[in-house]
């Protein structure tokens, strides 16, 4: 009999990476198993099943590994965030606050028609911050969050508590 192993068992956790104290869930040792591969993005996609919606954005660059397989099976468009500077055309952009100093995401102005339904998806939320940047820029557009989905979730950095009137899914929990 072949036992299947469990997604969370593809994930490495890299203790004091990328500095003290914090223990770091590796994606790469998801990606680089084909079993591994399938299993993250089946179970990512199976959370959509039941939400209808127009495009899916993702940030830069694990949200692109796993919010575009999930676009093209689901034949639904794909938007990449980007961080500034990166996107040749006019763009929205959001500052948001990180451990230390701040960050500024953007997407293109004609990304986003007013009235579409919009699902986010990116590897990993943490204190939800860059999520949350991403939803205002979305609302700036005119668009309409109805989804946002993760594969792991660091439930005690209560990063959920920030996208509170979002539907967030994810697959990893992890305290
Ligand atoms: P947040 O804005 O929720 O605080 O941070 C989330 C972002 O940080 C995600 O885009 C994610 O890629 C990155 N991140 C933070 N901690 C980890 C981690 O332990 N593993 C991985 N793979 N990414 C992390």
């Amino acid at each position: 009999m072949i036992l299947m192993k469990k997604i969370e068992e593809y994930v490495r956790s890299i203790p004091n990476f990328p500095e003290e104290g914090i223990i770091f869930r590796d994606v790469t040792s998801v990606l680089q198993d084909k079993e591994g591969l399938h299993l993250a993005i089946d179970l990512m996609q199976e959370t959509l099943k039941d939400v209808a919606f127009d495009i899916i954005l993702g940030p830069e660059s694990r949200g692109f590994i796993f919010g575009v397989p999930i676009a093209y099976n689901l034949n639904k468009p794909f938007i990449p965030v980007r961080k500034k500077g990166k996107l040749p055309c006019e763009t929205v952009e959001m500052e948001y606050e990180l451990e230390y100093g701040t960050a500024i995401v953007e997407i293109h102005k004609d990304s986003i028609q007013p009235g579409q339904k919009v699902v986010i998806i990116d590897d990993l939320i943490a204190t939800g911050g860059t999520i949350e940047a991403i939803t205002k820029l979305v609302k700036q557009l005119g668009g309409e969050v109805v989804k946002i989905v993760f594969l792991m979730e660091l439930e005690g950095l209560k990063g959920r508590d920030r996208l509170k009137e979002f539907d967030v899914s994810s697959v990893i929990k992890y305290e």
